[in-house]
């Protein structure tokens, strides 16, 4: 039978998969002898059986409680023993911090006995004995039974009538025990369950259901984490942060999560206990200032925060409890920080010894680069600030204001940028924070759901702007001096100085993007921490990264940001705007002299806009891909031109009327499917060499310019043999060489890739139109038909044309990288489809082995740090940090 159940002293930090990271996490700081309290964990494994079958595994009640009879033993105290009870937390926790998500209740043991039992533990302090029994009601009726949290609330509040919560009595929080108690009876039928072993059944069932909460499933879709990993369950002793001023808990940093620097960043909430410093009941104090409450406590808690730093190898984040002058540890992990904070924390700890340089890359994400690179608001720009919160969570975000999740959601999904502005975000605003532009709140610190979520999501944040006084219910709020700003009024709001602005302020670029374009500060702490992380991945991967760029300026641009070629340059642009007349004139025309002479028009135009980018790479490779859409693309439309030759009617237009009758002949059912790519240069004499000759010329005339032919759509060999012959003996005889390759894009192409690689000597895969027809989705049409309802299936976990389906297209590029290899050793592969530029995929074409990705240039730097990443083999996976 498998072991289900794991005491603190039994686990360590790596066996996360089993034991969750909280466990996982409390397991380390025990055996690194920190005072953790003691306790036990409840497998992930017995969880995945537990939602399986929808039963407790057997044999688990019976392993529970052999190890609660130890912790008894231990603590010299039995759970619901009355005069001396042990009270327990139970803590869910997954491989993955889910901030929020999952349920804990704490105080699990008192009842109407126990109660007394611990105020004479606490040497005769009703108080925090009658508030920690409310809290369990309060906190079990929420998670384990579900009942709506506000009337807990709501019931606390009245009670209150205005006093503070610290001015309330033991009498009061005894009153509010039986207002619970009558809340739980009313709404479940039955008392509260006063048997602590059944409170601590249900509690822990109720953990294992929390996995499959809607926004736990939000969540991990967001986060990209797998559904069925299950979590662990935690029982840990309690240990009491309400039991007096000399008593609190807090949360700390041990660098700072925003900027990377080293310091004390933290809140502490004296005579409080757990969710209290993130719920925001009251501000919550620096941390510093517990130094001056208890300097004991304090260098003891530096110390620990050091301790953590130095093993860990990374910033860390904590939790902890004061009960009456003694620190408790009770969870600690690797923490989350800002895109900047990431890649100026992997530098520090390389200059500090803890890490090397290879490890640092393995410590940064594309996805934190990329947000590096969003444009920040212009610093000399006119603006109205109206407050300044926390800089919570980087970035410019404009939008207009609302007030509740559901309006988030409604009015972005008309397409309008929104600015989530709450009092403090629950776990139910995820998706209002998913809608958002960036988040705003008026109470809450760096520490807080909002900040811990958006940080995490990459979204702009600023939180606890105290100034504002927010109301949700009427959908506004009041800053100093009288500003109303009302649900639909634009704000801007600042996510790395807080400052939060009326109006629209307008956006300019980061120093990042002005580090790559060379014209950047590069004193710039950031910058050069960016630097020093993107060198050390050049100088590690093995990938080379091309850029897909048409024109001059973007392959400038594309250079600047590193790029090693072009690896797509279509051609189609070059056939519009007042080019259109002359593609007319091809479609239209009645001979091949006609025909002919459209061609002639064209060739001198695309020779100069190949010469230009041939100028741009300096000898760099340039693959050009011959036209690829269907002609029809570049006519009128079809209703607007019948309508036209109608109105005309006698006096129509000829070429109108023939243009007409062409559009109607020319007219698809399945344009992708139809009449482009190869099967254009076969059908239309002349066209592909036309293109051929236009490259040859300007490469000729461009001293070193290397040219790579592409052939669009090709699905069998002997479309491409023609067209090759063909290009060949227009190279050959301008006296240019090239070499002739093709896209790898039609399932059938990648399945004969050992035939197609007799006539190519390249393939780069187009996934796009790859993805397309292999899953059989029109990408235009099925995107908004279906893809939300087949992410909520869980058909795949991410759309297949934001990250490479490896299992199925990632197959056809696997055999046809195999294949074509197998019929020419010396074959050239490389990607050019939107993929190119995905983190994901980016490793999975360095684990097939091509030779380049080719994305957009604004993601060159993004493929250039995954290609290092891949190569130091660290993993993509978002939710892993
Ligand atoms: P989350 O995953 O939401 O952070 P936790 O399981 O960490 O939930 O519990 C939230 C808080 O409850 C902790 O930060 C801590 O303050 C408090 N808590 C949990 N277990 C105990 C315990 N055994 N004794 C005292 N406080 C606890
Ligand atoms: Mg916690
Ligand atoms: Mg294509």
């Amino acid at each position: 039978m498998p072991k289900y159940v794991y005491d603190f002293t039994e686990g360590n930090k790596d066996l996360k998969d089993l034991l969750g990271g909280k466990g996982a996490n409390l397991a380390e700081m025990t055996n690194l002898g920190l005072p953790v309290p003691p306790g036990f964990i409840i497998t992930t494994d017995a969880c995945r059986r537990f939602l399986e079958d929808g039963a407790l595994p057997e044999g688990l009640e019976e392993e529970v409680s052999r190890h609660l009879a130890a912790l008894e033993g231990q603590m010299g105290r039995r759970l619901g023993q009355a005069d001396d009870p042990l009270l327990v937390s139970v803590r869910s926790g997954a491989k993955f911090s889910m901030p929020g998500m999952m349920e804990t209740v704490l105080n699990i043991g008192l009842n109407d006995e126990s109660v007394h039992g611990l105020a004479k533990q606490a040497g005769g302090n009703e108080r925090f004995a009658w508030d920690s029994y409310r809290r369990l009601i309060q906190m079990f009726g929420k998670t384990v039974q579900n009942i709506d949290a506000e009337l807990f609330d709501h019931a606390l509040e009245e009670l209150k009538d205005g006093r503070g919560d610290l001015d309330l009595e033991a009498a009061d929080f005894r009153q509010l025990v039986e207002t619970y108690k009558d809340i739980v009876r009313a709404q479940t039928g039955q008392d509260f369950p006063a048997d602590p072993h059944q409170q601590m059944r249900m509690a822990v069932k109720a953990v294992f259901e929390s996995w499959n909460a809607p926004r736990a499933i939000l969540y991990r879709r967001q986060e990209r984490i797998p559904a069925d990993l299950g979590t662990a369950v935690n029982i840990c002793s309690m240990v009491f942060g309400n039991c007096g001023m000399d008593s609190g808990t807090g949360v700390a940093f041990t660098r700072d999560p925003g900027s990377g620097h080293q310091g004390v960043y933290g809140d502490y909430l004296q005579n409080a206990q757990g969710e209290d410093v993130v719920a925001g009941i009251r501000n919550t104090m620096p941390l510093q200032e517990l130094e001056r409450i208890d300097k004991t406590v304090y260098d003891e808690l530096m110390q620990i925060m050091e301790k953590l730093e130095n093993h860990y190898r990374d910033l860390c984040d904590i939790e902890f409890t004061v009960e009456r002058g003694k620190l408790w540890m009770l969870q600690t992990r690797v923490g989350k920080r800002t895109a900047g904070a990431a890649f100026r924390i992997a530098v520090q700890l390389v200059d500090q010894g803890l890490i090397d340089l290879d490890e640092a890359v393995t410590r940064v994400t594309g996805a934190q680069l990329a947000q590096l690179m969003f444009p920040r608001f212009a610093k000399d720009a006119e603006t109205t600030k109206i407050t300044t919160g926390m800089n919570a969570s980087p970035g410019a975000a404009v939008g207009k204001a609302v007030f509740s999740s559901e309006r988030a959601v409604e009015l972005a999904g008309q397409g309008e940028a929104v600015i989530l502005v709450r009092n403090e975000t629950n776990p139910d605003d995820l998706s209002g924070m998913i809608a958002a532009q960036g988040v705003l709140t008026s109470r809450g610190g760096k520490t807080s759901h909002a900040a811990v979520v958006a940080r995490g999501m990459g979204k702009t944040c600023v939180c606890g702007a105290e100034e504002l006084e927010v109301s949700t219910k009427e959908r506004r709020f009041t800053a100093p001096g009288g500003v109303v700003v009302s649900e639909g009024d634009v704000i801007s709001i600042d996510g790395s100085s807080g400052a939060v602005y009326l109006g629209e302020v307008p956006v300019v670029a980061s120093p990042v993007v002005e580090y790559f374009e060379g014209e950047g500060d590069t004193g710039d702490e950031l910058v050069q921490a960016v630097h020093r992380i993107m060198s050390h991945a050049d100088a590690s991967r093995r990938l080379d990264v091309r850029a897909n760029a048409d024109n001059a300026e973007d392959a400038a641009r594309a250079r600047r940001f590193g790029a090693q070629g072009i690896g797509l340059c279509r051609t189609e642009h070059m056939f519009l705007g007042d080019r259109r007349q002359l593609v007319e004139d091809l479609v239209l025309a009645a001979s091949p002299q006609e025909r002919e002479a459209a061609l002639a028009a064209l060739e001198p135009l695309q020779k100069a806009d190949f010469t230009e980018i041939f100028q741009a790479m300096e000898g760099l490779p340039v693959t050009i891909r011959l036209i690829d859409p269907p002609l029809h693309e570049f006519l009128p439309d079809y209703t607007e031109l019948s309508v036209k030759v109608a109105l005309a009617g006698e006096q129509a237009d000829d070429k109108d009327r023939r243009l007409l009758a062409a559009v109607k002949r020319l007219h698809e059912q399945n344009p992708m499917l139809g009449l482009r790519g190869v099967r254009l240069g076969l059908v239309i004499p002349g066209l592909f060499a036309m293109q051929v000759r236009a490259i040859a010329e300007a490469a000729g005339a461009v001293p070193g310019a290397r040219a790579e032919i592409m052939i669009p759509l090709v699905a069998a060999v002997q479309e491409l043999e023609s067209v090759r012959d063909e290009a060949r003996a227009i190279l050959a005889e301008a006296g240019v060489e090239a070499l002739v390759g093709t896209m790898i894009e039609v399932p059938r192409a990648a399945l004969t890739a050992g035939q197609i690689a007799e006539a190519a000597e390249f393939f780069s895969f187009g996934t796009n139109d790859l993805t397309q027809m292999t899953w059989g989705f029109s990408r235009d049409d099925v995107e908004a038909a279906f893809f939300s309802k087949y992410l909520e299936l869980g058909v795949f976990g991410v759309s297949p044309f934001e990250s490479l389906d490896r299992d199925g297209v990632g197959r056809l590029v696997r055999i046809a990288a195999e294949e074509g290899r197998k019929t020419r050793p010396d074959l050239k592969l490389g990607i050019c489809g939107e993929h190119g530029g995905d983190p994901d995929s980016v490793h999975f074409c360095h684990q097939v082995g091509l030779d380049y990705v080719s994305c957009s240039p604004f993601r060159i730097p993004v493929a250039r740090l995954e290609a290092g990443r891949a190569a130091l083999a660290a993993p993509t996976d978002s939710g892993t940090r």
